[in-house]
């Protein structure tokens, strides 16, 4: 509470300005001595410059992850969970200042923020908790052989994440790390801080080399990560594009690769719904207070039955109007401002789309008028009515507070409704009747489900996309086990 108090003046307190990548267990800028600035994006206030890593850095970091490699490999599963359970409790220890840094950073509410830290100690946690589960079978095979697999990790593991939940992502090191390899992180360019804060905890908990996070952009360190030949194994969140390109050059190496991609994501609603529970769904679905809608899984396309549509409407309304928009480290600040004046003009671009392409804007659009929030990317929670699936504002992934309104008259149509996408990350059904929720739940293609709930992620339960969403589940055992891989062993024993 005494650390709230303090950093509640400025929070300049938790800004270093000495920020360094982690290699082989130093602290080391650059090797070009580069450094790139990072803001905050809802003053446009400089925060600190930070080193801004290329393909030379790379290559210190991959091989200080492959010296410290055959050590850790070495250890149990249970031995290495020890040093995860470790590193969560740090991050509990340091949630305040972990949540003050992104909040600062990415523009998110800080109260959003402490709970991306308490998510990411208690995915550690439970990790370090099925790191028993890292073992083989014994097969069968005949009378006179004992024929077993045994689970081995790959080495080097390379990981790249996005922007627009940094901690969260930037500390969920503990699948390769408990499956036995060692790992190379790439944080986003815009939302450094955290992952570069991370790296003294990492420091002090982990042998060196076991862990390494090297600053710099997609171009100058994410690719040249990828390509890397000792990279044996490769991680990547972010955009479909860039997942392509990613895929692509993992592909060249011959190395496996998981996606955790974009998501333009349906929520539907049918007339015999819950209807103010759904309208709290489809305001929760779209992680305005959480992110400002910069979540893969927003529900971002809202298909209310016409039926009901006009009550829905009213009330969605009302309950967006209720969100206090406000600078994002104010503890009553509920929704904060997009990541950078680059995606702030983009978002903008979007909701000018919309009203050409005929949508009804009923709701935000543009800024708010705060005074104090002029310096900043905020942009209203925006809700367009008339939408059609023939307009772009439907069908492509922005990444922002938009929420499009879709009518549906006929159940027969969901599926494909639903399905005309080339995303299938998340989806959302809102009824009282289960039967017909779970056989539509069947037919869409999404990799998770919810029925009557959004947004929420459950530890244990696979989260992941199918078709351009991505490829790989993660936040389960299936993750766990998908950084090792099986070796089959044979003893004749006549
Ligand atoms: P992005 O532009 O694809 O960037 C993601 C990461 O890839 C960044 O660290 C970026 O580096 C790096 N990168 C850029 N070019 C690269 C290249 N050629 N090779 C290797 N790495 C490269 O995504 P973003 O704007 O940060 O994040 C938003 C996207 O992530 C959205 O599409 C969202 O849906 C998706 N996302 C998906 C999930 C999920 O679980 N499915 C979760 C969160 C976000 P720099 O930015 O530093 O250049």
């Amino acid at each position: 509470m005494a650390q709230t108090m303090e950093l509640a003046k400025t929070g300049r307190e938790v800004i270093r300005d000495d920020y360094r990548c982690l290699i082989g267990g130093e602290l080391v800028g650059a090797l070009s001595g580069a450094t790139v600035a990072t803001h905050n994006p809802a003053t446009g206030e400089k925060l600190a410059d930070v080193p801004n890593c290329g393909a030379a850095d790379v290559d210190r970091a991959v091989a200080a992850a492959q010296s410290a490699y055959p050590a850790w490999r070495r250890l149990t599963p249970v031995e290495r969970a020890v040093y995860v359970r470790k590193f969560a409790a740090r991050l509990r220890e340091r949630a305040e200042t972990y949540a003050w840094i992104d909040s600062l950073d990415l523009g998110s509410p800080l109260q959003a923020m402490r709970k991306d830290v308490a998510s990411a100690a208690a995915l550690n946690d439970y990790y370090a908790g099925i790191a028993p589960e890292i073992k083989g079978e014994t097969i069968p095979a005949t009378a006179t052989t004992l024929n077993f697999t045994i689970r081995e990790p790959y080495g080097v593991v390379g990981r790249i994440i996005p922007f627009n939940h940094p901690i969260l992502f930037a500390a969920r090191i503990a699948a390769p790390l408990i499956a036995g390899n060692t790992l190379v992180m790439k944080p986003p360019e815009q939302t450094p801080l955290s992952a570069l804060e991370m790296a003294r905890d990492v420091r002090e908990i982990f042998p060196p080399g076991v862990v390494n996070i090297i600053n710099g952009d997609g171009l100058n360190v994410g690719a040249p990560l990828v390509r890397h030949p000792l990279v044996r194994r490769v991680h990547f969140t972010g955009s479909v594009e860039i997942g392509r390109e990613v895929a692509r050059a993992a592909a060249e190496g011959l190395k496996p690769v998981s996606l955790e991609l974009g998501g333009k994501n349906p929520m539907i609603v049918f007339p015999d719904a819950d209807i103010d529970k759904a309208v709290a769904g489809a305001f929760n679905g779209m992680n305005y207070c959480w992110s400002q809608g910069q979540s893969c899984g927003s529900t971002s396309r809202l298909f209310l039955h016409e039926s009901i549509h006009d009550e829905f409407l009213a009330k969605l309304l009302a309950k967006v109007s209720t969100a206090r928009i406000g600078i994002p480290t104010d503890e009553s600040t509920d929704m904060g401002c997009l990541v950078t004046e680059k995606h702030f003009n983009r978002v903008m671009s979007y909701i000018e789309l919309g009203k050409k392409e005929g949508a009804k804007l009923v709701a935000g659009g543009g800024k708010p008028t705060q005074p104090e929030l002029q310096h900043g990317y905020f942009v209203l929670p925006t809700v367009f009515d008339g939408v059609t699936m023939s307009m772009r504002l439907a069908q492509e992934e922005i990444f922002g507070p938009v929420q499009a309104v879709l009518t549906w008259k006929d159940e027969a149509d969901l599926p494909k409704l639903a399905n005309s996408l080339n995303f299938g990350l998340t989806a959302s059904i809102w009824t009282r009747d289960f039967p017909k929720a779970y056989q539509l739940a069947q037919e869409i293609e999404a990799g998770f489900v919810w029925i009557n709930d959004a947004s929420r992620h459950f530890a244990g339960v696979p989260f992941g996309g199918v078709k351009h969403s991505g490829m790989g589940r993660e936040e389960t055992l299936g993750d766990l086990l998908s950084y090792t891989q099986l070796k089959s062993i044979n003893v004749n024993l006549t």
